[in-house]
């Protein structure tokens, strides 16, 4: 049972850097840094345990078709992929930051976000930029962006943006400000259903040490 091989989809960056306390909790240490090693799969202290270092937006995916058992997605990637053959049991309190609506400083979103009016919303997040205005009853055409979200209304591309925002930084230097807020967002434990059966014993003490270790933070 514990040679059965068990792989951990994380993404590079703060996804990572915030997993490793996580992972140490679970005995789990890795071979390399992926900022530094071109590796996309990288060995850890167990022989049967491996990290594959994907983009954020493809973890679900590599979970969701058990080419990974488990991994760490934002809620945000979450809630635009869907939650298909996953397992969702931990909130992790991780890489956190809040789901915001922003526009050029100065323009009167108030007024433009009245029910009944049309807005033109530049964002990496359609789905849930769009329930969000449903809500609202405000009519918006979503312009789907890959990045950079701020340029847009600074150029005219739109009136406002769908991001996520933590120290509002970003959007100070370009001039934007935040004006409502959308949704909290924090990273989580995406398990695939099949391998949580079959890997059960391998998978249920990491859960628990993550489980535990989240609720230390
Ligand atoms: P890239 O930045 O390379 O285009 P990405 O945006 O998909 O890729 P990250 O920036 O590492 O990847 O974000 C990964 C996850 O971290 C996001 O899905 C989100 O849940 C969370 N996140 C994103 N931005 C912030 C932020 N400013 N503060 C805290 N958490 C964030
Ligand atoms: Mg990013």
């Amino acid at each position: 049972m514990t040679d059965t091989l068990l792989t951990i989809a994380l993404s590079k960056g703060r996804i990572f850097e915030e997993t490793l306390p996580l992972l140490a909790a679970a005995g789990i240490v890795p071979a390399e840094e992926p900022e530094k090693s071109r590796k996309l799969i990288i060995g850890t202290n167990h022989d049967n345990i491996r990290l594959v270092i994907v983009r954020a937006t493809d973890v679900p995916t590599y979970v969701q078709y058990g080419a990974a058992d488990f991994g760490i997605a934002g809620k945000d990637v979450l809630i635009e992929h869907g939650g298909d053959g996953l397992y969702q049991p931990l909130d992790l309190h991780i890489a956190s930051c809040c789901m915001m609506v922003a526009v050029k400083k100065g323009f009167d979103y108030a007024a433009a976000s009245k029910p009944g009016s049309r807005l033109r919303i530049a964002t990496k997040y359609p789905d849930i930029a769009a329930e969000h205005f449903a809500d609202k009853g405000v009519h918006v055409d979503i312009i789907k962006l890959y990045g950079s979200m701020e340029l847009a209304p600074l150029v005219g591309l739109s009136d406002a943006i769908v991001d996520l925002v933590s120290s509002g930084n970003t959007l100070k230097a370009n001039g934007l400000e935040a004006v409502e807020h959308v949704a909290d967002i924090s990273s989580r434990l995406v398990v695939n259903k099949a391998a949580l059966k079959t890997k059960y014993a391998l998978l249920n003490p990491i859960i628990q040490a993550f489980e535990s270790a989240a609720k230390a933070v």
